[in-house]
């Protein structure tokens, strides 16, 4: 933007009681100018034409004082001109100069003349205030930008610093105005030849842009990503460098010899994320200091939150306000860290499940019971009821729709394994989901595999994905929840459990299923699968189902979600076909997939969605319960079985995780049933919810 740029449109202000040659005079040198002019014959109608367009220049006429008082009127006007009668031209300006008028002009109607003054009014005065108003605008943005800026003179004496500057670097700008640039504390960390490196880049007049270490007043070092811009003002390039380095203060105090301002060096303090958030969390732990404890508690999550997710979530902090959000976001989204109680949680299995061969049922593909042979007819349909699976395979829904599912997608030919040991591969497996879950159990593994199956068949995913990566997404599918104990990594943290310590807090959960899903498959070999299939195989396979495994943990959900939509929907809608076949982005995919797979519960028929939701309930419910009974702090407080309301939690999950994750898997892989399903299950909660219902249906009529 140029803030100069509409000088051609001058405004003009003719305040003058009568239309004479004199007033025409300056109406027709306004036209040759190509300014805008208005008339005004009273001092009240000046000041209400001057209060709407604000001219730039003001002329009175002033020769016959009778009709008002120019000296007042002047005052109120940006610019004005002055017309005084040839004879009173011996007066003492003075009187008219404090008075607020710039210039006089004596009487002279010729044309010519008064489009000469007009000029010089508008190339001098004019031009002036312009730049006056354009250095406040320019400097009102300093003051309010949040990147810390600081100017300094050419031989590196702060000029200014802005409030950001401040506030970042814990200066009051008395303490560095004034100061050479060397006296400020520096961090150690820098390279020994940074500044020189940096100085030689300025004195050529050349930009430096690169990370610094400063060093607050404190002490503290701060990695700063630093932009250093020489500015060459007037004249600068024809000093003499030593000469020519004068400061703000030198300029003004030499007033007008001629010496104006030479070269400043602006440098914008770009702070990395990773510092704005410790910012953040001193301004939090400074104000619990001085909060109420519900105040001090509510603040406690946030910290959490800003502590332990990548700030890859644009929501956060906007949607947040409710309270079911808020403990989503909490309990799914944290690791709990701060709330080590001491408490052990012990898992209710140790060991892995390891199935008694008598068990083992001589299962094939052919001798499935017609019963429930049945029930997977239309297992590559969205629609596929799982819960008819489970209830005909008295919950071992798993071992079936894995055999079915596997053998259709031909994975024992691509593993060069026999069906017996998928077989024994699946039973083992679901030995190790816990029924006694409400949500987490192998059902729920059966669900998120046969998503994934329908995710494999679009078009789009298929061009995108290997052979390879198909087996590999259908096997973390089915192992992805394995021995999930039915409560949350914040919980586990929480409570100290040996998953949270053996995984030092992170990714407790996912971590365990991965690795878990690796031992049980490859202690034995009669459930191996991976057995024939070659070493260099095996390691990119297990690479990319550890890969997918972990990319279903929660704390990282918005930047698999931004990920995705940036390196692979955005090019693909610019039609940049080779988005789809990078390993990089095949990796995103696949991660996008699982994620959808996942939590693709609200996106099923109304009747399956409302059981999902009444199981994880449950599951958390529960959670809820044992943390009250065991004195654990309660990780999501509004799923308390005696007050939660069901379809209020639905609509804040909805929102805040799946319909940006969905509409970007949608626009990528064309689900306009699922759409669907997921726009009618939101009315469906938004119902109950109008209705003040906290259940998950409504009560019979
Ligand atoms: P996972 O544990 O791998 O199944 O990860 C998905 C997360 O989303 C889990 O923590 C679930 O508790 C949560 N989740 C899935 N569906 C819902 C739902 N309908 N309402 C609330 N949370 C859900
Ligand atoms: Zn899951």
């Amino acid at each position: 933007m140029c803030l100069l740029s509409h000088l051609s449109f001058l405004q003009v202000l003719l305040v003058f009681a009568k239309e004479d040659s004199q007033s025409n005079g300056f109406c027709w040198a306004c036209e040759k100018a190509n300014f805008r002019c208005s008339m005004a014959r009273t001092p009240e109608s000046a000041l209400e034409c001057f209060s709407e367009k604000h001219h730039d220049l003001v002329i009175i006429d002033h020769r016959h004082s009778r009709h008002f008082d120019a000296e007042a009127l002047s005052i109120c006007m940006l610019t004005c001109v002055l017309f005084l009668r040839p004879d009173r031209e011996e007066a003492s300006v003075m009187p008219l100069i404090n008075a607020g008028f710039n210039r006089r002009y004596v009487e002279n109607a010729n044309m010519m003349a008064c489009y000469n003054e007009l000029l010089q009014l508008e190339h001098g005065e004019v031009r002036a205030q312009f730049k006056l108003r354009a250095g406040n605008a320019i400097f009102t943005a300093l003051e309010q930008s949040q990147e810390a800026i600081e100017i300094t003179s050419e031989d590196q004496v702060i000029q200014y610093v802005n409030p950001a500057y401040e506030s970042i670097m814990g200066y009051q700008k008395g303490e560095l105005i004034g100061k050479e640039i060397i006296e400020v504390p520096k961090s150690e960390k820098n390279k020994p030849d940074l500044l020189e490196t940096i100085n030689s880049c300025i004195r050529k007049g050349k930009e430096w842009q690169g990370i610094y270490y400063a060093k607050k007043k404190n002490g503290d070092s701060i990695q700063q990503n630093v932009k250093i811009t020489p500015v060459i003002g007037q004249g600068g390039k024809h000093k003499d460098r030593r000469k020519g380095s004068l400061d703000v203060r030198s300029t003004t105090s030499r007033g007008s010899d001629g010496e104006i301002l030479n070269k400043y060096i602006i440098i914008i303090v770009n702070i990395i994320i990773t510092y704005f958030v410790i910012q953040v969390i001193n301004i939090i732990n400074a104000a619990q200091e001085s909060s109420p404890m519900p105040v001090a508690e509510a603040l406690d999550r946030v910290l959490e939150i800003l502590r332990t997710t990548e700030l890859y979530s644009p929501q956060l902090g906007t949607k947040d306000e409710d309270p079911h959000t808020n403990d989503l976001v909490g309990g799914l989204m944290t690791d709990g860290l701060r709330r080590l109680s001491g408490n052990e949680y012990i898992f209710s299995t140790k060991q892995p499940h390891h199935i008694p061969s008598h068990l083992i049922t001589p299962l094939s593909l052919n001798d499935i019971p017609p019963r429930i042979a049945q029930t997977m007819e239309n297992e590559d349909s969205w629609d596929f009821d799982v819960f008819n699976l489970e209830a005909a395979t008295m919950k071992r829904p798993l071992t079936y729709l894995g055999l079915k599912i596997f053998s259709r997608f031909g994975v024992c030919e691509f593993l060069n394994c026999p069906e017996a040991t998928l077989r024994s591969w699946l039973q083992v497996i679901e030995a190790n989901y816990h029924s006694s879950n409400s949500y987490h159990n192998s059902s729920h593994a059966a669900d998120v595999l046969h998503a994934t199956a329908y995710f494999l068949c679009k078009e789009r995913v298929k061009q995108s994905l290997d052979p390879i990566d198909e087996v590999a997404a259908l096997i973390a599918a089915t192992v992805h929840d394995v021995d999930h104990p039915g409560r949350t990594n914040s919980f586990l943290c929480n409570a100290g459990s040996e998953l949270a310590i053996l995984y030092n807090d992170t990714a407790v959960l996912e971590s365990h299923h991965a690795a878990l899903a690796f031992q049980i498959t490859t202690r034995d070999d009669k459930c191996n699968i991976f057995k024939n299939i070659e070493r260099n195989e095996y390691r990119t396979l297990r690479q990319a189902i550890i890969d997918m495994v972990l990319a279903t943990e929660m704390t990282k959900h918005f930047e698999h979600v931004n990920k995705f939509v940036n390196s692979i929907n955005k090019p693909l809608a610019e039609s940049v076909k080779s988005v789809l076949t990078s390993p990089e982005n095949r990796i995103l995919v696949k991660r996008m997939l699982i994620k959808c797979a996942d939590i693709s519960n609200p996106c099923r028929p109304q009747e399956l969605c409302i059981e999902w939701a009444g199981r994880i309930s449950e599951e958390y419910f529960a959670q809820t319960d044992e943390e009250k009974r065991q004195g654990l702090p309660v990780v999501m407080p509004v799923f308390d079985r005696n007050t939660c309301s069901i379809p209020k939690s639905q609509i804040s999950f909805i929102d805040y995780f799946i319909t940006d994750m969905f509409d970007a898997w949608d626009a990528f892989a064309d689900l306009p049933n699922l759409m669907q399903h997921l726009d009618n299950n939101f009315k469906y909660w938004k119902g109950l919810d109008e209705r003040k219902l906290h259940s998950l249906r409504p009560p019979p009529e």
